[in-house]
């Protein structure tokens, strides 16, 4: 059994140390919470302490002690693509691409579901929650089926059909809510205080998030603990992009990894917050949304984890970009022909901002590029080509064949 190394839950803004109950923010001054580790033990003992395969393979950087809590449908383990005919067409010397529709829901939240449903079964719960806009809610429902407990998940009116299926399938019980993610998420957030059901939203649990931040072991794992350059990672309320930038720090702090990677924040155009904030070098003014068919970027104001992800850009000389949906979308199908990936409009989104920023200039081409792809493009709903059959006999069909091939 590898056991957990972690220590506390430190508060982000005073630096207050809390012991490891499920607690959603500081006592002393109501800041966000992120948990800490032995990074002395981390440091003697070096990657030796990882073992077995996907997400638990990270066990000793998970807050989950008890084996009985690491919940597990398969996630982890994800592919890290070299990328050289999307590379060279993108003008940038090496581009890979974490793809993490692989995962048994299809997306990276399979990661943070993982650690939210083990915490959820970890402090005695019987049934967990979440507002979402599609990958979320299957991805919760799922994993707490698995554990056996009941799931509440609110889904966006708007979330593909494929999406709405899935979630269907393994809630026990499904919500659609009227509007976007922000209609709903301050009045569940402070329903979530009455502890009628675990906390499996990205607001404030950082037991939750934490699953996210085996996105960076693995890629450093996969780099031969070189690490990219710069890692692009995907910006709704910030859970991806906040837990990969600290999974690099942590490395860096225990001597893993010699320098942290850049990290670059993407979102939507249509919900682009804190791209607005990095480029006017202000405070975030929360955005009116409507829709984007990045429907999993779709938070217009993604609330105090928004905050620390400006921050983080900041202090670590980061960037951040945004893209059109049509740019989006013509990068779906690129990526789909060029290298075989197929991903969601959401799993593309951080692609499409790396396309803009090159063309702006605002990256070295020269650097090794990381980019996130966060979800399979297998629940995309959309017009499916001509289903008008065509007979063939031999001539014919060698005729269509030797034509189509020349
Ligand atoms: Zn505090």
């Amino acid at each position: 059994m590898t056991e957990s190394l972690a220590e506390n839950l430190t508060c982000i803004d005073c630096g207050a140390a809390h012991p490891l109950t499920y607690q959603l923010e500081c006592r002393a001054c109501r800041g966000l919470l992120e948990l800490r580790y032995d990074v002395a033990r981390m440091r003697s003992a070096g990657p030796s302490l990882l073992a077995g395969a996907g997400l638990w393979r990270y066990a000793s950087v998970l807050p989950l002690a008890d084996p009985a809590h690491r919940v597990t449908l398969g996630e982890g383990g994800t592919p890290l693509l070299d990328c050289p005919r999307l590379a060279r067409e993108l003008g940038v010397r090496r581009l890979l691409l974490k793809f993490d529709g692989t995962n048994p829901t299809g997306t990276v939240k399979d990661r943070s579901s993982a650690t939210a449903v083990g915490a959820a079964l970890r402090f005695g719960y019987r049934a967990t929650s979440v507002v979402s806009s599609g990958n979320a809610g299957s991805s919760i429902a799922a994993y707490s089926s698995r554990a056996g407990l009941r799931s509440l998940i609110f889904a966006y009116e708007r979330a593909s059909a494929p999406k709405l299926l899935h979630m269907a399938a393994t809630t026990t019980d499904l919500i659609i809510y009227k509007g976007v993610y922000d209609d709903l998420i301050k009045t569940w957030d402070r329903l979530v205080e009455e502890h009628l059901f675990f906390d499996c939203g990205a607001t404030r649990n950082a037991y939750k998030q934490e699953g996210k931040k085996t996105l960076a072991y693995e890629i450093a794992e996969q780099t031969a603990w070189t690490a990219p350059d710069v890692v692009v990672a995907p910006v709704a309320v910030g859970e991806t992009f906040i837990a990969t930038a600290r999974g690099f720090r942590e490395m860096r702090e225990a001597g893993w990894i010699t320098r942290a990677p850049l990290m670059v924040a993407a979102q939507a155009r249509r919900a682009n917050a804190v791209v607005r904030a990095f480029r006017e070098g202000s405070a975030i003014t929360p955005l009116k949304i409507g829709y984007t068919v990045a429907e999993g970027l779709a938070a217009g104001d993604p609330g105090r984890k928004g905050d620390w992800v400006l921050r983080l850009l900041r202090e670590g000389k980061g960037l951040a970009g945004d893209a059109e949906d049509e740019e989006i979308l013509e990068m779906q199908r690129r990526l789909a022909r060029v290298e075989g990936v197929w991903a969601g409009p959401t799993g593309v989104a951080a692609l499409a901002v790396l396309a803009r920023l090159l063309a702006d200039k605002q990256l070295d081409r020269e650097q090794t590029i990381c980019v996130i792809i966060s979800e399979t493009g297998l629940k995309t709903e959309g017009e499916p080509p001509s289903r008008t059959g065509v007979g063939f006999d031999f001539d014919s069909l060698r005729r269509l064949v030797v034509e189509r091939l020349a």
